[in-house]
């Protein structure tokens, strides 16, 4: 096949101990899976369930300083596990979810929060609110041949040495074989596909010039900078 001009490469993430990388094809994120953050934002986990949205597979980025991002005056941050999948499936049942997983990852889902306000006041859609570029940095991946299936452990987002976010991965409402069986009864799941499984509370703001550092015991650590105003 000629293309018109070249075509893009594709967004990667490094995997610990190997010499290859896993191709992200596409990124799905859950929303209030955690009960305390969908309190913290005015919903109710009783009748709140968690949903789905996406962002772009190229918002993945690996650069550990980013320029702030465009039209927003209220970014937020938000730390969170991701699953990376490496099987295929569709309707898949929650006992074989866990066949599907290559590994995790630690996560931002960075957020445009004055835009998602405006969005879920008008009903409009999330989009421009979550999928801007550079709003999913990620960490390498760890494959589950490492380091199993986390259930278990502190999630938690630090910005320039304070905690703001602090959760177990226990406590997420939709477990992570829950998410898959969920997921794939509305898409087929197949390799490449990334889950970010929703975050803590404690969301909050960062501005130009902090210093991001997010960990997820027993997956990894992420840092990232945003750079310092001009
Ligand atoms: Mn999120």
């Amino acid at each position: 096949m000629q293309y018109v001009f070249p075509p893009p490469s594709l967004p990667a993430i490094p995997v610990v101990g190997a010499d290859a990388a896993f191709p992200v094809r596409r990124i799905w994120c859950v929303g209030r899976n955690y009960g305390e953050h969908t309190r913290e934002m005015g919903g109710d986990p009783a009748s709140d369930p968690p949903i789905f949205f996406a962002k772009p597979a190229d918002a993945v980025t690996l650069e550990r300083t980013l320029p702030f991002p465009l039209h927003t005056n209220d970014l937020h941050h938000e730390i969170e596990l991701a699953v990376a999948i490496g099987g295929e499936g569709v309707n898949v049942p929650v006992g074989q979810a866990l066949d599907l997983v290559y590994g995790y990852a630690v996560a931002l889902d960075m957020t445009r929060r004055d835009l998602q306000a405006i969005a879920k006041k008008k009903g409009q859609p999330w989009d421009l609110a979550k999928g801007f570029d550079q709003s999913c940095p990620i960490a390498p991946i760890r494959s589950v041949a490492e380091i199993g299936h986390p259930t278990e452990g502190r999630i938690a987002l630090h910005v320039n040495g304070e905690v703001r976010q602090q959760g177990d991965i226990k406590d997420l409402i939709w477990s992570v074989p829950e998410i898959i069986a969920a997921l794939s009864s509305f898409v087929e799941l197949r390799p490449g596909d990334l889950i970010l499984t929703g975050t803590p509370s404690g969301v909050g703001p960062v501005v130009a010039g902090d210093r991001l550092m997010g960990e997820c015991e027993g997956v990894g650590r992420l840092e990232v900078a945003y750079a310092p105003r001009d």
